[in-house]
C-alpha cells in the first residue's frame, strides 16, 4: 500500500497518464478557475444571496454560506534501515532521529500522504497518485509537505480551509507519545490552522503483526465559505 511518490510538487504542467488522471490533471491546469466535481457543483441554495450585500455591507458576513467538505486518508509504508543521513524519518513534516526511515520513493512520510489523500478526498479531485504519479523521477526524496501545501492550493481556490483534522498512526515504534506535540504544532503550521485543531492518536499494531510498517488514518474537515 506504500506509495512511491516524484519530486516537485508543481507538476501542473504535466501531461495526463491516463483517462483516470484527467480530473486529477484538469486540477492542476485550470489555475484560474475552480477544479472540476465536487468543487465546482452548484449547490441549490447557494443562490440568492447577492443582490443586497453591496447595499447593506455589514450584512455580508451573516449572508455567506458555509458549506463542509469532509476528507480521508490512508496511507501505508514499511520501515527500512536508515543507512542514509540524508534520508531520515520524516513524519508528519518533522524530521526524527531514529535507526529506521520510511521506504518510499519521496521521503516516505505516511502521515502527510494520508493528510494529501484526505485533502484531494475532500474535493473530489481523486488521490496523490493521480497528481503525483509513483517512480516519477522528480518526486524522489521529495519533502511530502509539497504534496500537502499543493493540495491545500486547490483548496485554496474554492474559497476551502482545514476546520479540523484527526489522525491515527499506527506503529510499534518509534513511540509517538513524546513526539505528538511537535507533530501537532507540525501539521497547525502546514495546514494554517489553530493546533486545539489538530488531533493525533498513537496506536500500535497489536495483533496485526506489522512491526515494520507504519500506518496513518486521517479525517478531515474543510470549511468552504461561499458568496
Ligand atoms: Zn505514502
Amino acid at each position: 500500500m506504500s506509495r512511491t511518490l516524484s519530486k516537485s510538487v508543481n507538476g501542473r504542467s504535466r501531461k495526463p497518464q491516463s483517462k483516470e488522471n484527467s480530473r486529477a490533471t484538469r486540477a492542476r491546469s485550470k489555475i484560474s478557475e475552480p477544479p472540476p466535481g465536487v468543487i465546482t457543483a452548484k449547490r441549490s441554495s447557494s443562490a440568492a444571496s447577492s443582490n443586497t450585500q453591496t447595499a447593506k455591507p455589514k450584512a455580508q458576513n451573516s449572508q455567506l454560506k458555509t458549506q463542509y467538505l469532509i476528507g480521508q486518508g490512508f496511507d501505508s509504508h514499511r520501515f527500512a534501515p536508515q543507512l542514509d543521513p540524508t534520508r531520515p524519518l520524516r513524519l508528519g513534516g518533522v524530521t526524527f532521529e531514529s535507526e529506521r526511515r520510511l521506504a518510499g520513493h519521496s521521503d516516505g512520510d505516511v502521515l502527510l500522504h494520508a493528510v494529501c489523500d484526505a485533502l484531494l478526498g475532500a474535493l473530489g479531485l481523486g488521490d496523490i497518485g493521480q497528481h503525483f504519479p509513483p517512480g516519477d523521477p522528480r518526486w524522489r526524496d521529495a519533502d511530502s509537505q509539497q504534496f500537502v501545501r499543493y493540495a491545500l492550493d486547490l483548496a485554496g481556490r474554492q474559497r476551502a480551509r482545514v476546520s479540523n483534522l484527526d489522525a491515527t498512526l499506527i506503529m510499534e515504534s518509534p513511540r509517538l507519545g513524546p513526539l505528538r506535540e511537535r507533530l501537532c504544532r507540525s501539521l497547525a503550521k502546514l495546514l494554517n490552522t489553530p493546533p486545539d485543531r489538530i488531533s493525533i492518536k498513537a496506536k500500535t499494531p497489536e495483533g496485526l503483526g506489522l512491526p515494520d510498517s507504519a500506518i496513518a488514518q486521517v479525517v478531515l474537515l474543510l470549511e468552504r465559505t461561499e458568496p
